[in-house]
């Protein structure tokens, strides 16, 4: 009797603990990950962590790149091709992990996301945001062979990255609606194993109260949320399960307003308090709630948006992703205005 199920790429190894950095090769060797040669990328203030990985390795090269631009990446991939390492290694922050993850899938490289901050879902998912002299794009790139997650580096992070992350995490909700309202209305591929993953980690997020950002309990449940949210895109083989209409008009916001100084998480979990309300989402006063409690942003206006100023993201979003259907695409101006004096 033939036994139905579906391959999807997943990383082999998965850790969160506290110090491991140096004992990165260690824990590849448990797994029978056996590298010799790594490339490190890194960035310059994340230069000592990097070093203390590559100590654990016989003849590991480290590379500073500055930034997650295009040439940026062709300058790593051309150390690959002339030091042929065996591993890509990225310690640092989401630019790092992001570069690793494209140069490590264009030259057939296994990649191994160590993570020092944990600002965003890129730890473990299979896209990369890279900056192209034509404007940032999400690219499909492999999903990480091993995360790493050092919970003493993540913790000395600016606090901000934490708040982030969580934001980052929360959006799910919203985006986990707008790819069943995809799938109702134009039979787009949903996957319900890899929605429930992303929404059931943002829920337990949301279900915490105040969140304590020095606890350590909190900061291994935002890097499992965090991770699970990656290996959900892995496991739909797209970004849907965390990116909806709030991740557009957070994209909306990158390319309309390049000057603004939030993050993308800040922004992200701001949107979908707007989205979450068009979409009825049972949770949205809950969402509310914990944006004020714990000091996330709460409105486009904490940037320097007004209403007109939204209006116009609103009308940009559906064009940063074209053809990814969201709630947007189904609600009327007056709804719209209707919401955003409900959301803010
Ligand atoms: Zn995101």
């Amino acid at each position: 009797m033939p036994i139905f199920g579906s391959n999807v790429s997943l990383p082999i190894l998965v850790r969160i603990e506290d110090n491991l950095l140096g004992k990165v090769n260690d824990l590849l060797c448990e797994s029978n990950l056996l590298f010799t040669r790594p490339l490190i990328l890194t960035m310059p203030q994340t230069g000592p962590l990097a070093e203390s990985t590559a100590a654990g390795f016989k003849d590991a090269r480290v590379h500073e790149i500055q930034d997650n631009s295009y040439p940026q990446v062709e300058t790593v991939e051309a150390i690959i091709d002339e030091a042929k390492p065996d591993v890509l290694i990225g310690v640092g922050g989401g630019r790092v992990i992001d570069v690793a993850k494209f140069a490590g899938s264009r030259r057939m490289l296994p990649v191994v996301s160590v993570p020092t901050s944990l600002s965003n879902d890129g730890i473990s998912s299979p896209i990369s945001v890279i900056r192209f002299r034509k404007g940032t794009r999400s690219v499909g790139v492999n999903i990480p062979t091993a995360v790493l997650v050092d919970l003493a580096a993540v913790s000395s992070a600016p606090l901000r990255n934490l708040r982030a992350g969580v934001g980052d995490l929360l959006s799910n909700v919203s985006a986990t609606n707008d790819w069943l309202l995809a799938y109702r209305k134009t039979a787009e591929h949903y996957d319900t194993v890899a929605a429930l993953l992303a929404r059931q980690s943002a829920l337990a997020m949301l279900s915490q109260e105040q969140v304590d950002f020095t606890d350590p309990a909190f900061l291994r449940a935002l890097a499992e949320g965090l991770m699970l949210s990656g290996i959900a895109m892995g496991i739909a083989g797209t970004s849907r399960p965390c990116s909806g209409a709030e991740h557009l008009l957070s994209h909306a916001l990158d390319e309309l307003y390049p000057d603004k100084q939030s993050l993308h998480g800040e922004q992200v979990a701001m949107f979908a308090l707007f989205t979450s309300i068009i979409q009825e989402e049972p949770t949205r006063q809950k969402q509310a709630e914990f944006l004020q409690t714990n000091d996330l942003l709460a409105s486009p206006e904490d940037v320097g948006i007004d209403l007109a100023g939204f209006m116009k993201l609103v009308t940009h979003a559906p064009s940063t992703r074209p053809g990814r259907y969201t709630v947007l695409d189904e609600t009327s101006e007056t709804d719209i205005e209707k919401a955003y004096r409900k959301a803010y």
